[in-house]
């Protein structure tokens, strides 16, 4: 797995990623977003699609190899991180 560095840029545009319109205020920013510590308040009860190996398990496993379905969510990450600067 990639490190997290706790950005909370995909949280921050959850609204513009498919599956995450129905989580976001807004502006956007998805509801369960701590604003000022950057974390989740959720995190142990979070969405399924906010936890990448429980949507890789439930969806991809036999589809590809858990190596390449956490390369695109790096990917996915990195773009994110990019459209909000950090
Ligand atoms: S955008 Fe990437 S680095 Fe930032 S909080 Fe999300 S997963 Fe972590
Ligand atoms: S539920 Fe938590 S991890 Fe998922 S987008 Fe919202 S704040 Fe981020």
């Amino acid at each position: 797995m990639y490190p997290c560095q706790k950005c909370s840029a995909c949280c921050r545009l959850v609204g513009r990623v498919v599956l995450g319109e129905k989580m976001a205020d807004a502006d956007g920013v998805c509801h369960f977003l701590d604003r000022t510590t950057n974390l989740c308040t959720q995190y142990e009860n979070r969405p399924i699609f906010c936890n990448v190996d429980k949507f890789y398990e439930r969806y991809y496993v036999d589809n590809m190899t858990r190596e390449v379905f956490y390369k695109i969510n790096q990917q996915e990450c990195e773009r994110l991180r990019k459209l909000l600067g950090v």
